[in-house]
């Protein structure tokens, strides 16, 4: 064992492994079983000295630093270098009088929906309760109710971060403010965030749940949801999915095999008339298993449904700035025969709304407000449906919708699969990566933390 490593595990509360110790596949396994990351050392962090003790190992030893809270996001390339798992780092405390929330690196979406519930107060979550709050903040964060909110990097007062150097330093907008609005849409290649205090909302119920249609009318049911969400208030925010359910003992019986379309929509605020925005969908013909009721928001998982437990998941994802009945001609076109499709789950969400609104130019990055929809297409790789035949089967779709394919990409959904330089620098306009840059370059010279955001590129 190097002097280096000794000297970690002395300075270290938590659990530090390498590939000789048992606990290693714990520490290092990812909520995406597609990526199989295979660092030389796993630190799991149980506090900030923790954390500043790992990075300053990863100083003396000259090898590279990742961060995983849950392990939702990109693949880590880590071999060789520290990851640092921030699981552990998991309190959060809510101030109901300025409607904040302080939470650790490590905390899901559900701690801080539960913790904020009593309060009648709600975060700008995801799909998913379980993904990482500061993983999908600092991608730019896309909420359930976001038309109506803004993104999660709207909602960000301020943050402490370890920086590669080993010093902790606040950022907010006005203390560091280069710094905050580099890692707010920038991603992870400036530090480990370790706490940071987000806005909540006041509304502890929504409207919300989904309909289904058979994918034999895919087509109608594409072209009626982009006539419905072009006149839709910023109240509701929605996603139209194909999914292709596996013939499998887990799913419920009546779905076994069978292609769907289904229109999934989180109605926030004015829920009187939740009922009549959705009706132009809900009463198509053809609907079935209607799931939509009033929910208190800790039951919000429950919208889109996404999967709980680790699976191997591979998908990419473009912004639209439009999703006509031409659009949806084209892009189902291009998916083909439905059930053939190599990607599993095809996802269309309407965006816009207060996501378009926010020009402050002193907070977020990602200010790609021109976005109306994100096109997103996932599949489980597994033998006779490698992962190049989703990555084929989507380039395609893109290349077919590309008119209406914004240039800049959202970095949450670049890809679980390689995700290439080119991919990150589409993120971000001319002013701002030369703003993010010039952070970069001061703080991570060395970069350190040369697998997430700025750092890919920089490689
Ligand atoms: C099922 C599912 C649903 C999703 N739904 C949404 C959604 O509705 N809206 C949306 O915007 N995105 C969504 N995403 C994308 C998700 O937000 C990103 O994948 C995000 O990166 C996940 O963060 P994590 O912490 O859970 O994952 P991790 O893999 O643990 O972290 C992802 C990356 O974030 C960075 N990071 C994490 N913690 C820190 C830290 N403390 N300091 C510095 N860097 C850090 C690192 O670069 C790390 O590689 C979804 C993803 C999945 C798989």
């Amino acid at each position: 064992m190097s002097n280096y490593l000794e000297d970690l595990k002395d300075k270290v509360s938590g659990v530090v492994v390498t590939s000789a110790d048992e606990g290693y596949d714990t520490a290092r396994t990812s909520w995406n079983l597609f990526i199989d990351q295979r660092p030389d050392v796993v630190v799991v962090a149980e506090s900030e000295a923790d954390v500043a003790a790992a990075i300053s190992y990863a100083n003396d030893a000259a090898v590279p630093v990742t961060v995983q809270a849950t392990g939702h996001g990109q693949p880590k390339t880590c071999a060789g270098g520290v990851l640092i798992n921030t699981s552990k780092l998991n309190s959060v405390k809510i101030d109901p009088v300025s409607k904040t929330a302080v939470i650790g690196a490590g905390v899901r979406w559900k701690e801080v929906i539960e913790a904020a519930y009593p309060y009648g107060l709600a975060p700008i979550s995801g799909s998913s309760p379980n993904v990482g709050v500061v993983g999908y903040t600092i991608g730019g964060g896309y909420g359930i109710t976001s038309r109506k909110h803004g993104l999660a990097i709207d909602n960000v007062r301020d943050f402490r971060i370890v920086l590669p150097n080993g010093q902790v330093t606040l950022a907010s907008s006005d203390e560091n403010p280069d710094l905050f609005f580099a890692v707010l849409g920038g991603g992870g290649s400036y530090g480990v965030v370790t706490e940071m205090t987000i806005y909540l909302h006041g509304h502890s119920e929504v409207f919300g749940g989904s309909v289904m249609f058979d994918a034999s009318r895919a087509s109608e049911i594409y072209i009626a949801y982009a006539e419905w969400t072009s006149g839709l208030p910023d109240e509701v925010s929605s996603a139209i999915h194909i999914m292709n359910f596996p013939p499998a003992p887990f799913i419920p019986e009546f779905l076994r095999g069978r292609s769907m379309v289904i229109v999934i929509a989180c109605v926030c605020g004015q829920m009187e008339h939740a009922e009549e925005w959705l009706k132009p969908m809900r009463l198509m013909e053809g609907a079935e298993l209607d799931s939509f009721h009033k929910m208190p928001y800790t039951e919000s998982g429950a919208i889109f449904q996404d999967p709980v437990d680790p699976l191997p998941a591979n998908g990419r994802g473009v912004l639209l700035h439009d999703f006509t009945a031409e659009t949806a001609a084209a892009f189902l076109d291009a998916i083909g025969p439905i059930p053939a499709s190599p990607n599993l789950m095809i996802q269309l969400r309407h965006l816009g709304g207060a996501i378009t609104g926010n020009s402050d130019p002193r907070v977020c990055i990602m200010r790609n407000r021109k976005a109306k929809y994100l096109a997103y297409l996932l599949g489980v790789p597994m033998p006779g449906n490698p992962p190049e035949s989703m990555a084929a089967h989507a380039e395609n779709v893109f290349k077919r919708i590309e008119p209406w394919v914004l240039s800049r990409g959202p970095l949450n959904w670049l890809g679980e699969g390689a995700v290439e330089p080119s991919s990150i620098r589409s993120v971000f306009s001319e002013e701002e990566y030369t703003r993010i840059k010039t952070v970069k370059e001061s703080i991570d010279p060395l970069n350190r933390f040369s697998n997430a955001g700025l750092g890919i590129i920089d490689k």
